[in-house]
């Protein structure tokens, strides 16, 4: 096993072995940049000191030492000389970066006699002192772990002593007794003589950065990002010849970016330090200057600087983020690696390479992560305003977007403040159907309980509005108007602001920022539609939402819910009277008016979707959804018991009773979907005739309306025929009244179990089929949607039981299988038929390239995810 690479024989390719800044600079020296000489130990190594109870390979300071030789020779310097001594950095380095979560310590092999050679040599003592003391607080601080502040102090009394305010004004004087005073600390805290022997260096420094990979800040970092043992294990060793920085005011140190990361802008963007080292840009020890004032400052170095950022961006074909030195004018990179910058940074340079013939079209498309576009569609909360604010406590960030607004802890009020031009938050413990009308009354949601896929997830990314759902330290008092996090109250009415793009909920009012569809962006989504291969369709439920589905560049209406249309406040009434009403005459009634309703829905919904497949599923919840919660309509009857209010009385005491015959014990599993329709097949009926109403109104104007109708919940084809009877003869009959030929396809979800199993029969009558995947993997892991992710779900995926939430991110094995029974079963009998699916999948990344692979037609996604799916779409057929 090859344990140690010098720069110019490692495979800058192989990040895994060399890490990420090891490779870069094998990579830079190859492409004859300008690199200081110097050499990695693998992350092999590192492995190994943790197996070998953190020892070091017997033979690895032997290569050590031959490298270091290789360096001297290089360099003309000599390790641990007394009149030119080579000089090192030892420097961590992991396949992933993890920007000041581990060590490095400069200036490696000064002792007494050293600094002596380095004086003599350059001519310059207070620069030999200046590193001299540097060394000694960085060896300190990571290979004995003395407390940063013990140095500072003594700096800062140098600096008083003196009378100066920064620290490149300190005199040799004083940092000679700084050095002094350095030493005495560390010996004081090890019981030891500080190692003199640069070969001691630098084993211990070694040893120190292999500890720092299991460092209780790696670590962390580590959980925080996901960064597990298959994307980096251990961190490489970089030991590099020091390039000076801080031998005078032709010297300086510096990190820029070759473009600008808030923006995407072609300038380089940055900061550097005159007379400086190392961190001192970032420590912020004097405050950096930018880098375009190096243009009058150090004229050439700045022409170097400008050319080998457009070679690495050559080389690399992405923006670059690095380091460098300027010694005595010589120009020297230290360190290189993509830039990390925001969406809008990355929609910029995409197009703006593209231009520059830098990248192509695939390229530019496959850069991007798709899941972080999400940034350019929402409202965003001020980054320079969230410092002036408390966050109050952290949920799961359910629905995108950033809003303020008055706390309201009841769905009655919220509807009726929303009404009245407030803008409100509404905070429940979870909430249900019947709380829609509030939903399209507030300006964001916050639930206590639930997951990604609750109902107030789901809504609330159905209509787009910021959600964070369960927040578990938050405790709400209804009685009190309250609620609190750790005793710290909000009372209903004061203003609360919730980012439901990172689940954190703040106190008071935190300006936000608009999003915007730059003509960058669209660049990108028009060559993304173009790679693409698989349809992108939405789940919308209003004309609204149609519309905006269009604007982002949807194709059409996978999903159409119509029971989100009862909820309106406006209809939610008439829609509870008609579950209440006694016989078939008075439901009838009710029904025709409802049906007038849903037309006017349908029409408004399908002209928004002209040309475009508008997919409507008939009622799918079930009945009792519709009616107030049992127990809180109890708690109401025993309140007016005590006002004598008789007729009300009544009234809450039928409904009561009718919520308490439909409550099921487990209706997920219960009486919804095509089971209602079959029992009360008076409702499919109104549903399918106003579809067939509205497309004889749309086609006597001239729109081209393509509705499809779905029935949810089929798990047989005897329950589909059922149904299809109905539509037939209801279809026969506005074909006559009308004398015009209706076409409206009539298809089934897939979203039971048996439904996938029994395809190829489904497919005699079904003209589509929509894979309801949320259904599916509650059906197919036995899995309760509305309650896993507040109970065992986070415990397994800790656990690696599961890999991730089903929920989110399609099984690819289980589902994904009944998926791929289901397509061959339907396109057994129909070799063209439409197949898409619907659900939360639609909008995930990963899900989609499944998707994309199995051949569906299309995927359907809530409006705001249409721009991510597009774009994860063409990644996938790229
Ligand atoms: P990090 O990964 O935290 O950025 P680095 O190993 O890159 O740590 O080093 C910290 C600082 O020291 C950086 O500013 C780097 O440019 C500088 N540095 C490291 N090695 C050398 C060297 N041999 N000569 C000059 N500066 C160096
Ligand atoms: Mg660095
Ligand atoms: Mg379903």
């Amino acid at each position: 096993m090859k344990q140690v690479y010098f720069y110019d024989e490692g495979d800058g390719k192989n990040k895994k072995l060399l890490g990420g800044k090891g490779a870069g600079l094998c990579e830079m020296t190859k492409l004859k940049l300008p690199v200081p000489p110097g050499f990695t130990i693998t992350t092999e190594v590192c492995r190994k000191y943790y197996e070998n109870n953190k020892k070091l390979p017997k033979t690895l300071m032997v290569d050590v030492k031959k490298n270091i030789a290789k360096i001297e020779k290089r360099t003309g310097k000599k390790w641990n000389s007394k009149t030119n001594p080579l000089l090192v950095s030892v420097r961590s380095g992991a396949a992933i970066s993890m920007p000041g979560m581990m060590d490095t310590i400069l200036n490696l092999g000064l002792n007494d006699q050293t600094v002596l050679g380095l004086e003599e040599k350059s001519q310059n003592p207070r620069f030999a002192w200046d590193s001299y003391r540097r060394f000694i607080q960085l060896f300190g601080k990571v290979v004995f772990g003395v407390d940063d502040k013990k140095f500072d102090d003594v700096l800062n009394a140098a600096k008083k002593k003196q009378n100066v305010q920064v620290d490149s004004d300190l005199n040799e004087e004083s940092l000679r007794e700084v050095v002094e005073q350095y030493k005495q600390i560390c010996d004081k805290h090890t019981g030891r003589k500080f190692p003199t022997d640069p070969t001691e260096q630098v084993e211990l420094a070694i040893k120190a950065v292999f500890g720092s990979w299991m460092g209780e800040r790696a670590i962390v970092y580590r959980e925080k990002n996901n960064i597990t043992k298959d994307i980096a294990d251990g961190t490489a060793v970089n030991i590099v010849s020091m390039a000076f920085g801080n031998m005078g005011n032709d010297c300086a140190t510096g990190v820029v970016f070759t473009r600008n990361p808030g923006d995407g802008s072609r300038q380089i963007y940055g900061e550097y330090l005159i007379n400086a080292q190392g961190e001192d840009v970032v420590a912020g020890v004097r405050t950096g200057k930018q880098v375009n004032e190096m243009k009058k400052d150090l004229p050439e170095s700045y022409k170097q600087l400008t050319k080998t950022c457009e070679r690495l961006e050559k080389h690399y074909k992405e923006p670059q983020d690095i380091e460098f030195t300027i010694e005595q004018g010589k120009f020297y990179l230290l360190q290189t690696r993509n830039a990390k910058m925001n969406a809008s940074g990355m929609i910029k340079t995409s197009v703006d390479m593209v231009k520059e013939k830098l990248i192509d079209k695939n390229r530019a498309i496959t850069r991007l992560q798709a899941e972080q576009l999400e940034q350019l569609l929402h409202k965003r909360i001020d980054p320079k305003e969230i410092k002036n604010h408390t966050q109050l406590a952290k949920g799961i960030a359910a629905s995108p977007g950033a809003a303020s607004g008055i706390a309201v802890l009841d769905v009655k009020r919220a509807t009726a403040m929303g009404e009245n031009g407030a803008k409100v938050i509404l905070i429940r413990e979870e909430t249900k159907p019947e709380d829609v009308p509030a939903f399209f009354e507030s300006v964001g949601i916050l639930t206590s309980r639930g997951g990604k896929t609750s109902h107030a997830a789901v809504v609330a990314r159905g209509m787009g509005k910021p959600c964070i759902v369960g927040c578990s330290d938050l405790k709400i008092d209804l009685e009190n108007k309250q609620c609190s996090v750790d005793g710290k109250v909000v009372r209903e009415g004061e203003v609360i602001t919730i980012d439901g793009s990172t689940g954190s909920v703040y106190i008071g009012d935190i300006p936000t920022i608009e999003p915007k569809v730059t003509s960058e962006f669209k660049q990108v989504l028009e060559w993304a539609q173009k790679a693409k291969k698989i349809g992108i369709r939405a789940n919308a439920d209003t004309p609204e939402g149609a519309k905006l589905a269009r604007e982002f560049g949807g194709q059409g209406i996978g999903l159409c819910r119509t029971e989100r249309m009862f909820n309106g406040s406006d209809r939610i009434n008439l829609f509870v009277e008609m579950i209440m009403a006694e016989n078939i005459e008075e439901r009838n009634k009710i029904l025709t008016k409802l049906g007038q309703l849903q037309k006017s829905d349908f029409i408004e919904i399908l002209q928004a979707m002209e040309g475009y497949e508008v997919t409507i599923r008939l009622l799918d919840p079930p009945l009792h959804e519709f009616l107030p919660n049992p127990e809180e309509l109890a708690e109401k009857i025993r309140k007016l018991e005590l006002q004598n209010a008789t007729e009300e009385l009544n009234k809450a005491k039928t409904v009561l009773k009718r919520a308490r015959e439909l409550a099921e014990v487990n209706p997920m599993m219960g009486h919804r979907g095509v089971r209602v329709g079959i029992t009360y097949p008076e409702i499919y009926e109104m549903q399918i005739r106003a579809v067939f109403e509205a497309l004889v109104e749309l086609t006597k104007k001239k729109v081209k309306a393509h509705p499809q109708i779905m029935i949810p919940q089929i798990s047989s084809i005897a329950e589909l025929n059922h149904i299809k009877k109905i539509y037939d003869s209801i279809k026969k009959e506005m074909e006559t009244k009308h004398k015009m030929k209706l076409k409206i396809n009539f298809g089934t979800m897939i979203e039971v179990v048996r439904a996938a199993l029994t395809a190829n029969e489904l497919a005699s009558t079904a003209e589509f089929f929509s894979f309801g995947t949320n259904d599916l993997t509650q059906g197919t892991f036995s899995f309760s949607r509305e309650d896993v992710e507040g109970k065992f779900l986070p415990e397994y995926i800790e656990k690696e039981i599961l890999e991730r939430n089903p929920f989110q991110s399609i099984d690819v094995n289980g589902v994904g299988s009944l998926i791929k029974i289901g397509i061959a079963g339907g396109r057994g009998i129909r070799p063209n038929m439409e197949i898409g699916i619907c659900g939360e999948h639609g909008g995930d990344p990963n899900s989609i390239k499944f998707c994309h692979g199995a051949g569906l037609s299309y995927v359907s996604a809530s409006p705001h995810r249409i721009p991510i799916a597009i774009v994860a779409a063409a990644q996938a057929a790229i």
